[in-house]
């Protein structure tokens, strides 16, 4: 590698060294897009995210951190520093009442950590069981599934300032946290990086069932183990496996429409799929994109997954051109039957530094 720290630092010098040039990064997105990253390395510890900032800063590069790839469309080869976290450990703290505190480094795969919780019989996140993906990564979009959200059970958050290296926590209810959305994938996305969380859980049961016919599919006898194996069941007979088929789970996130706009869709299309939220309604984006006739189709080779048209599946191309031509006819499709717009959920990288704009 040309760039190299001027260090007496042994420990910085062997994490300079584990730094790779020029890196595909088809195996680190589930859309297995063939993109490179210049610069790329993993992250095993804080010490050697330290020392790989350190190094990124000193040479003024961007750095782009990521972890299981599966909210990412990468459209083009991404400049500066891929670091690749795989920050690992967890430890609890139960409390005399009813709480428990579990701590998970970022880089700790988030379905481990809801099996873990679970054969621990921990409530509040087995409705989040087979969401693919990083615990570090989970806070970002805020993930969420039958009727739970992270930041319900989310106490506080790490992070490390990616200009300064220092590390302190956030309370979780200082992170903007929205649907889908949280200040980690908006104006916080170019000053921190996450690398531990603090879930807060109960140890006595509460059970929420009441979402995507859970309770149905569960049938007589809810537990906590039962809720935890019918959502993995019902969401591997739903979604695409990305293992298998290359996707990034739903594509678009579900629209959020006024009472107004609902009265008026619902006039024109009484079957209409929507959910109350907030002052208005919550469409769903999938029975939107499925009546507007894509469920199912391929172009090119990408398409529209047959069994749940939120997601967009890639077949066998390299780069995400063919995808990206799909989502604009998609978009414009919905757009004119219906007047909504809809929006994308994974973050596309190379992301849009705010200090190029
Ligand atoms: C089959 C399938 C089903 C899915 N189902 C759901 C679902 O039900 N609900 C849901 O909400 N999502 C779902 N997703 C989306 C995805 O799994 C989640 O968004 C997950 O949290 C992404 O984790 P990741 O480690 O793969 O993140 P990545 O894709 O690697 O990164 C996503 C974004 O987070 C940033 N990032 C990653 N790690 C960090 C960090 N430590 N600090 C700061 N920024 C970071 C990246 O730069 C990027 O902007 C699904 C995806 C698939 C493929």
């Amino acid at each position: 590698m040309n760039m190299r720290f001027n260090t007496d630092d042994v420990f910085a010098q062997r994490i300079e060294s584990s730094i790779q040039e020029n890196v595909s990064l088809a195996t680190y997105n589930t859309f297995r897009f063939n993109y490179s990253a210049e610069y790329f390395a993993i992250a095993e510890s804080l010490d050697s995210l330290k020392a790989l900032l350190a190094w990124a800063n000193h040479f003024q590069l961007t750095v782009t951190m990521i972890g299981g790839g599966s909210n990412l469309l990468i459209s083009a080869d991404v400049s500066g520093l891929v670091i690749l976290n795989r920050l690992t450990g967890i430890s609890a703290r139960e409390h005399s009442g009813n709480l428990v505190s579990l701590t998970v480094a970022a880089g700790e795969s988030w379905h481990q950590v809801v099996k873990y919780a679970v054969e621990q019989k921990w409530y509040g996140i087995e409705n989040l069981a087979l969401i693919p993906g990083t615990t570090g990564a989970a806070p970002v979009q805020n993930i969420g599934a039958y009727g739970v959200e992270i930041k319900d059970v989310l106490a506080r958050v790490q992070v490390i300032n990616r200009n300064t290296g220092d590390v302190y926590w956030i309370n979780g209810r200082d992170c903007g946290f929205s649907y889908r959305d949280s200040f980690f994938k908006g104006m916080w996305k170019d000053v921190f990086f996450i690398t531990s969380v603090e879930l807060s859980l109960k140890k006595q049961a509460e059970l929420l069932l009441s979402y995507g016919g859970l309770s149905e599919s569960i049938g007589e006898r809810p537990s906590l183990q039962a809720v935890f194996d019918t959502v993995c069941r019902v969401r591997s007979e739903k979604l695409p496996d990305p293992v298998v088929l290359a996707n990034s789970g739903s594509f678009f996130k579900n629209p959020i429409v006024s009472q107004a706009q609902h009265s008026e869709l619902k006039e024109r299309f009484p079957n209409l799929v929507s959910f109350p939220f907030e002052e208005g309604f919550k469409l769903a984006a999938g029975w939107l994109i499925d009546q507007a006739g894509w469920r199912g189709k391929q172009y090119k080779g990408v398409g529209v997954y047959e069994k749940q048209a939120l997601v967009l599946v890639n077949h066998s191309e390299t780069n995400a051109a063919a995808l990206l031509e799909l989502e604009a006819k998609i978009k414009r499709s919905v757009l004119e039957m219906y007047s909504v717009e809809l929006e994308r959920e994974p973050v596309q990288l190379p992301l849009c530094r705010e200090s190029q704009q």
